[in-house]
């Protein structure tokens, strides 16, 4: 049983990248240094990429004229990907069409269908929006929030 534990340890080691244990290939112990838990492999991946992408930067100036013309274009068409996103997603909604809507919501609400009622019901409604809207804006004014930061 002791003879067992001490063949085990032979082959287990520490990871220089990660601190963790790690049982060593039988077939290459005599030079894995590292383990092979797929998130170290990862990183150790990474840093090796980046070690070589800022050589490579440093030490060839036609690499690092195409990797920046390569960023430029991709920030250029992330920048065109957000302003068609902003315009895709901001309908504007003609005026008639609001008021229907909040009518419809109104009455669904208050479940009434008389027009005299829903009409007074739309404004009251009018009327708490815009004290609120007044409350709001106030609130959110910059020397307020100085206030209240202060
Ligand atoms: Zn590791």
């Amino acid at each position: 049983m002791q003879g067992v534990v001490i063949m085990r340890n032979k082959c287990r080691r520490k990871c220089p990248k990660c601190d963790r244990f790690f049982t060593a290939d039988r077939y290459n112990k005599h030079h894995q240094k590292y383990c092979t838990y797929p998130d170290c492999v990862l990183e150790r991946a990474r840093e090796r990429k980046r070690k070589w992408y800022s050589e490579c930067c440093r030490e060839d100036p036609a690499f690092r004229e195409k990797e920046h013309r390569r960023c430029q274009q991709g920030m250029a068409r992330i920048r065109a990907q957000k302003k068609q996103a902003k315009m895709v997603s901001v309908p504007i909604l003609p005026e008639p069409a609001v008021r229907h809507v909040l009518t419809g919501l109104i009455a669904q609400l208050s479940n009434c269908s008389d027009p005299q009622l829903l009409r007074e019901q739309f404004n009251r409604y009018a009327d708490q929006g815009q004290q609120l809207s007044v409350l709001l804006s106030f609130f959110f004014s910059l020397p307020t929030v100085f206030f209240l930061c202060y």
